[in-house]
C-alpha cells in the first residue's frame, strides 16, 4: 500500500499541474480513444512502468473538472478538506447501513442530517439519509409520497391511476422516476411557469382539480430550488398552499441550489421551506465536496421506515434501528458520503458553508455585470441565479460551446428556455475568483477574434 501511496501522491501531484498548464484537457475524438490510450485488458496484468504510463495518460486527458475553466456543469473546483474526507472514506472502507460496521461513521452522518433538519426548521421528528444522487434522493421523496398516499402500494403494486406535479423546467428525473415508482410517465403533470420559470401555483391548482374530476389520484407536487437551466426558486409557500388543501406530498428538490439554506443573505430564495414534506440537497453541487453527496430529509421519519426497512437477520444483529441506517435507506451496502461533508463542515464551520454559498452568488453578479455593460451580449437570466445565460453576438450558443471545447479553450455548455437556446455559464466551481470570471468573457472574445465562427 505504502508503494502506491506514494504513486498516488505523484500522479495527483502531475494532475493539480495539469489543471494549471492545460486547464481544458485537449479532448479526444470518440473514434481514436481507443487508439490514442492504452485501456485494453491482459490476461497478464501490465509490467509496473506501463501501468503507470498508461495512467499518466488517462490522466492527461480526462476533462479538469476543478479547473478555472470549469462553467460546464452544476459542480467543479476542489474544497480540499473535503477531499480529505472522501480519500479517508476510501481507506477505511466501511458501510453504512449497521453500526457494527460503520461505527462512529453512522454518528459523523446522523449529525449532518439532523443539523440539517434543524437549519430549516423541521420538527423533531425528522430524519434523512444519503442517497447515491439527487436523481435518487427525488425517487426517494416520490415513492415515500406514493407509499403514504396508498399504503396498499408496497403490497400489492399500484392498482389506481396515480399523478404527479413538476413544473415544466424541472428536472428530468421526476420523469424517469414516476416510471421508476410503477406510477408512469404519463401521469406526470408539467405545470406552466412564469418568464422566469417558476412554477405557477394557479396551473397546478388548476391541473390537480381537473385530475381529480377525471378520477385520478394526486400524490405528489415537486418544487425546485434552483432549476436546472435557469436556477430559478419555485414559491415554496404559494405551493405549499395548493398542496395543504389537497393533501398532497410536497417535496423540495434542492440538488443544485439548497445549500442556500447556509446563507443569511440567500435563505429567503426557499422562504416556506419548513413547510415541506421532504428536502434534497447536493452537497456535491454549491458545496463543493467531491462527487456523490446528495442527502434527503422528511420531516416525519416514520415514512423512511415505512417506503425502506426490510427486516434482514443476517444483517441486523446488534443495536437499534435508529442507529443501523441500513433501515432508511434505497441501498444495502452503501458508500460512506457523509465523511467528505464532515470534514469540510466541521473544518470552515456554518460560516465557512455560508461564504462558499455567497461568493457564489456575488460571482453570478459579476458575470451579469459584465453582460450588461458589453453590448455585443444578451443576458437571459435573472438575478439571484448562480446560472448566468447569455448569448454573445449572433453565434448560436451551440457552435460556439461545442468549439471552445474542440480547441480546449472553456469548458461550458449551452441550454434553452421557451424559444431561446444560450449559453450556460454557471459560478458554482469552488476554485473561481473574480479575475476568472473576467478571463471567461475575454477568452470567448479572443477566440471568436482568432477564429472563423
Ligand atoms: C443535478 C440535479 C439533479 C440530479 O442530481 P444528481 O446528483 O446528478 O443525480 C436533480 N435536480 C436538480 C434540480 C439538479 O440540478
Amino acid at each position: 500500500m505504502q508503494n502506491d501511496l506514494t504513486l498516488f501522491n505523484e500522479l495527483v501531484t502531475t494532475l493539480i499541474s495539469e489543471e494549471q498548464q492545460q486547464p481544458v484537457a485537449k479532448p479526444i475524438d470518440t473514434n481514436s480513444l481507443y487508439e490514442t490510450l492504452d485501456l485494453e485488458l491482459h490476461a497478464e496484468g501490465s509490467i509496473d512502468r506501463d501501468f503507470e504510463a498508461a495512467l499518466r495518460a488517462i490522466i492527461k486527458y480526462t476533462p479538469k473538472t476543478a479547473s478555472r475553466k470549469f462553467f460546464n456543469q452544476l459542480f467543479g473546483g476542489r474544497m480540499s478538506r473535503a477531499t480529505l474526507g472522501d480519500l479517508l472514506a476510501v481507506m477505511l472502507n466501511n458501510s453504512m447501513y449497521t453500526y457494527k460496521v460503520a461505527g462512529p461513521q453512522v454518528g459523523v452522518e446522523k449529525t449532518i442530517l439532523h443539523k440539517i433538519c434543524e437549519i430549516i426548521g423541521y420538527p423533531e421528528t425528522s430524519d434523512g439519509t444519503f442517497a447515491p444522487g439527487g436523481s435518487m434522493s427525488n425517487f426517494m421523496a416520490a415513492l415515500m409520497a406514493r407509499d403514504k398516499q396508498d399504503p396498499q402500494v408496497r403490497m400489492s403494486g399500484v392498482t389506481s391511476k396515480m399523478t404527479l406535479y413538476t413544473s415544466e423546467v424541472s428536472h428530468y428525473s421526476i420523469a424517469k422516476n414516476a416510471a421508476f415508482i410503477g406510477v408512469g410517465r404519463q401521469q406526470v403533470r408539467t405545470i406552466k411557469t412564469n418568464d422566469r420559470g417558476e412554477m405557477l401555483a394557479e396551473d397546478l391548482e388548476r391541473q390537480i382539480t381537473m385530475d381529480k374530476a377525471k378520477g385520478f389520484q394526486p400524490f405528489f407536487v415537486n418544487a425546485t430550488a434552483g432549476t436546472t437551466v435557469l436556477g430559478a426558486f419555485d414559491n415554496i409557500e404559494a405551493i405549499s398552499k395548493v398542496c395543504k388543501s389537497h393533501q398532497l406530498w410536497l417535496h423540495l428538490d434542492g440538488a443544485y441550489c439548497g445549500a442556500v439554506i447556509f446563507s443569511d443573505t440567500y435563505k429567503h430564495l426557499v422562504a416556506g421551506i419548513e413547510l415541506t414534506d421532504s428536502f434534497s440537497v447536493n452537497a456535491h453541487k454549491m458545496l463543493g465536496t467531491p462527487l456523490s453527496c446528495s442527502i434527503i430529509v422528511v420531516k416525519d421519519k416514520k415514512y423512511l421506515y415505512e417506503s425502506f426497512s426490510n427486516e434482514a437477520e443476517y444483517l441486523y444483529q446488534t443495536n437499534d434501528d435508529d442507529f443501523n441506517l441500513g433501515k432508511t435507506s434505497i441501498q444495502c451496502g452503501r458508500r460512506n458520503d457523509a465523511l467528505k461533508l464532515w470534514t469540510l463542515w466541521k473544518s470552515i464551520g456554518s460560516n465557512g458553508l455560508r461564504a462558499l454559498v455567497n461568493k457564489q452568488f456575488e460571482l453570478a453578479e459579476i458575470a451579469r455585470d459584465y453582460i450588461r455593460s458589453h453590448k455585443d451580449y444578451t443576458l437571459y437570466s435573472f438575478d439571484n441565479s448562480i446560472s448566468v445565460c447569455f448569448n454573445y453576438k449572433n453565434i448560436p450558443a451551440n457552435l460556439l460551446c461545442t468549439a471552445l471545447y474542440d480547441h480546449a479553450e472553456l469548458m461550458v455548455g449551452f441550454g434553452q428556455f421557451r424559444d431561446q437556446e444560450f449559453v450556460r455559464m454557471v459560478t458554482i466551481n469552488s476554485v473561481l475568483e473574480e479575475t476568472d470570471i473576467i478571463n471567461f468573457f475575454k477568452t470567448i472574445e479572443n477566440f471568436e477574434h482568432s477564429t472563423d465562427l
